[in-house]
């Protein structure tokens, strides 16, 4: 712990504990300057911020937005949350995100007029845009992703929620898109108790995330008047100023991550069957999590493994259950998965806090 306390009673002190107040307008700037990224906007957590980021990206009800089938439930839910279709898309292997290469061979199936776009020839739905999620906190493979979306004219909206620290050719995810979101949920890399933010380099779409996480209440010394249907997503005040003190401690804490990440390399590397999951080629990764890969993938091993760490007091975790086999996603549209349900197979994260790292050195 760093300024927590401080930061979080002078904002008692000071009043301004909700939506207004200088710990939130702070934060935003910390995050932009952080991640390079011109505009940052806070909102009350991760899913809202990629619910308005699709949004503002054209995502509207009816439409399909491709994701990866390995991702937490709130990139669909996001989706979703437009009314649009989740889209499920193929992983890659080393990187643990979409496969551009795959989506490139898949989309061939899919035809493309300049007037409307790109559209799903099999549902004749509109496919609005293509989510990159930065698993564990690996960046995807973003050049070939991006020569991908301009071949096939699909806005990008990055899911870089687990990616805080992470870069791929030096450059931050979250700000390739034309809007990446970040979580500051409780398990993130830092946290504001629940919180999330929008990055863009367009002024246009950060004043527009802005109004309409505001209610779209147009400013005025007394005055309520409101344009549009809106949402009230804005991040408090009080959550901002836990957020300004994790942000001063975040490269520290980022050093101890990867130091903890080495060990469990180093340790590793001779156990036979066993692998460990390294940040891809081109990309510095904040190790997140830290993922084992099963050489062999098998769902009853995984588990016998999960049963006998968790029994003995270890805190691992599979990866998730691929979002086409939850019951409300089962009826998606969706591309062959083989690598997805391998990763699914095979992949066990392991504790990852960065206090385990200690007095490593
Ligand atoms: C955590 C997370 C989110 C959502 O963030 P919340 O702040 O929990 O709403 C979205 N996508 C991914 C991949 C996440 O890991």
């Amino acid at each position: 712990m760093g300024n927590e306390w401080d930061r979080v009673k002078d904002c008692l002190d000071s009043t301004f504990v909700s939506s207004v107040g200088k710990y939130v307008d702070r934060f935003e700037v910390m995050l932009a300057e952080y991640t390079g990224a011109k505009y940052a906007v806070a909102v009350v957590n991760g899913t809202a911020a990629l619910h308005i980021a699709l949004f503002l990206a054209g995502v509207r009800p009816g439409d399909e937005v491709l994701i990866p089938a390995l991702s937490f439930v709130a990139t669909a839910n996001a989706v979703s949350h437009c009314e649009a279709i989740p889209h499920f898309i193929e992983s890659q292997f080393e990187t643990l995100g979409i496969d551009p290469h795959a989506l490139n061979d898949y989309l061939k199936h899919c035809s493309l007029s300049s007037s409307e776009g790109l559209t799903n020839r099999l549902t004749g739905r509109r496919i609005a845009a293509v989510v990159p999620m930065h698993t564990y906190g690996h960046p995807v493979e973003m050049g070939s992703l991006l020569d991908v979306a301009d071949r096939y004219h699909l806005p990008v909206v990055e899911d870089a929620a687990e990616s805080l620290g992470s870069c791929y050719r030096g450059q931050h995810t979250g700000t390739f898109g034309q809007l990446g979101t970040l979580s500051f949920n409780g398990n993130k890399v830092i946290t504001t108790g629940g919180g999330g933010a929008i990055l863009t380099n367009d002024a246009k779409l950060a004043q527009q995330a802005k109004h309409l996480t505001t209610t779209a209440k147009q400013p005025h010394r007394w005055g309520f008047f409101h344009d549009a249907v809106a949402w009230n997503y804005r991040l408090p005040n009080l959550n901002a100023a836990l957020g300004c003190a994790q942000m001063e401690q975040l490269s520290s804490l980022l050093n101890r991550k990867r130091l903890l990440a080495q060990k469990y390399q180093e340790v590793l590397q001779d156990v036979e069957g066993i692998g460990f999951v390294v940040e891809p080629a081109n990309s510095q990764s904040n190790y997140w999590l830290n993922t084992l890969r099963l050489e062999q993938p098998s769902l009853s091993i995984r588990d016998r493994l999960l049963t006998a760490a968790n029994d003995g007091g270890y805190q691992c975790r599979p990866t998730w259950t691929l979002l086409h086999k939850l019951p409300m996603y089962a009826d998606c549209p969706r591309a062959p998965l083989p690598v997805a349900e391998r990763l699914e197979a095979s992949l066990i994260n392991v504790p990852s806090s960065a206090k385990l790292a200690g007095n490593m050195k």
